[in-house]
């Protein structure tokens, strides 16, 4: 018997917005030419993407602070009939070097900034990218709560959190909290054994899986552990005639949880095989021969 496939568009937590079961994410965005910008964002859409991710501090480094979002709002200003064709999520309160702010002043602002390098008036999802723990929950639930208000953003998610992080800002939040982003793939397997995708299906939280290959490392394995899970990945996809890649983000995906995936290439070729991680159904032995792999150690 195999597992339950997941459908290809789901709600975004309790927002009553619906989202792509897929993803496409913009870590790696900054500095494209606006016409290559434009190709891998068609090809999400092509690929039946319409969750896209960014962030205020993509870019960082060598393009600089917002420049991600900076060439996405060129890419709406070039075509903007694109911002109502996708859900927009970013993220704020990484401040290099502090590096933590989710002061309610500071996230004020950085919401603010968002909207006017992005050229839109509102975001779909704004996400709280790394946890400051220095700032009392009730705060954070101010800022946001105002946010909401003023219809700057549409629905809030966290990153990065743990457990009891999520827990605690949600007691205090009037805004419900509909998304979480860990890392999650089948090299990064700590959510799946540590409770945090339990925790997102008891408080309906949309599971954001950010860099589910690794890094790109399922694609370019470099280690016996990489390898193993490499090879366990490619036994499932070669029979059903997809890429190793798209066995990967399937393999997120029929987790109960149901994680979206965000895909990280912005290779529009690349981006176009997502798709056909819905053309994999899994057995249990084969999802937890995956698993294990990347346990290292068997099963108890
Ligand atoms: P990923 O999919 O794990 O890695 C993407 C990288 O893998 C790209 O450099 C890509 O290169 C490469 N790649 C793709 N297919 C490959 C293949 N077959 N062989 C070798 N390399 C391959 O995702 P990610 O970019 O690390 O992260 C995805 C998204 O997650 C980000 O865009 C962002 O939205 C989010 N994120 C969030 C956080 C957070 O703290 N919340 C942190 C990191 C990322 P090409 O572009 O050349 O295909």
């Amino acid at each position: 018997m195999t597992l339950p496939s997941p459908p290809t568009t789901r709600q975004l937590g309790k927002s009553g917005i619906e989202i792509s079961s897929i993803a496409w994410g913009m870590w790696r965005f900054a500095g494209l030419e606006l016409s290559a910008a434009r190709a891998a964002i068609d090809a999400a859409f092509d690929a039946g993407i319409t969750l896209f991710d960014t962030a205020d501090i993509y870019g960082f480094g060598e393009q600089g602070f917002g420049k991600a979002e900076e060439l996405l709002g060129r890419v709406f200003a070039d075509a903007p009939d694109l911002r109502d064709r996708m859900v927009l999520a970013t993220k704020g309160g990484i401040t290099p070097p502090t590096p933590y702010n989710s002061s309610a002043e500071y996230l004020t602002q950085a919401i603010d900034d968002s909207l006017q390098r992005l050229g839109t008036d509102r975001i779909d999802l704004w996400q709280i990218h790394r946890p400051d723990i220095l700032t009392h929950p009730q705060e954070i639930a101010r800022a946001v709560e105002a946010a909401h208000k003023a219809g700057k953003i549409r629905a809030f998610g966290v990153s990065n959190f743990t457990q009891a992080q999520i827990a605690t800002l949600a007691q205090y939040c009037p805004v419900p909290i509909v998304s979480t982003q860990p890392e999650l793939s089948p090299l990064r397997i700590d959510t799946i054994e540590n409770g945090e995708l339990d925790q997102a299906m008891a408080m309906d939280l949309a599971v954001l899986a950010w860099s589910p290959l690794g890094g790109g490392r399922i694609g370019d394995p470099s280690n016996a552990r990489e390898q193993n899970v490499a090879g366990a990945l490619s036994g499932v996809a070669a029979s059903h005639g997809v890429s190793r890649t798209a066995a990967a983000y399937s393999w997120i995906m029929a987790h109960p949880a149901r994680p979206i995936p965000i895909v990280g290439s912005q290779n529009p070729a690349r981006i176009a095989e997502a798709a056909d991680a819905f053309k994999i159904t899994w057995t249990r032995a084969d999802w937890y021969s995956v698993l294990v792999a990347a346990r290292g150690v068997p099963l108890p």
